[in-house]
């Protein structure tokens, strides 16, 4: 009876392992995205939203001085989806 218990826990055990490591979860780090975004300042105007001597708008930021870039998610690998075993490893 306590070899069967064993064999019973044993096996939840490499269940558990397997889902954690084949069935894909909505990423946490992307939130599904996929993709990630942040904020750069512009190289063009430095950060001022204006160019040439402050007469003109940049053109490369449109005046915000900051341009927004996205990056694939290093989770997921822009899958969107990641295993648990992706996840806690924050790949
Ligand atoms: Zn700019
Ligand atoms: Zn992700």
């Amino acid at each position: 009876m306590a070899q069967k218990g064993v064999s019973i826990v044993l096996g939840v055990i490499i269940i558990v392992g397997l889902i954690a490591a084949v069935v894909p979860f909505p990423c946490s780090r992307c939130g599904g995205k996929g993709f990630i975004t942040s904020q750069v300042t512009c190289t063009t105007c430095g950060g001022d939203g204006k160019v040439a001597w402050g007469l003109l708008t940049c053109p490369d930021c449109g005046g915000r001085g900051y341009k927004t870039v996205q990056t694939t998610c290093p989770a997921c690998h822009g899958r969107g989806t990641a295993t648990l075993v992706e996840i806690l490893l924050g790949r």
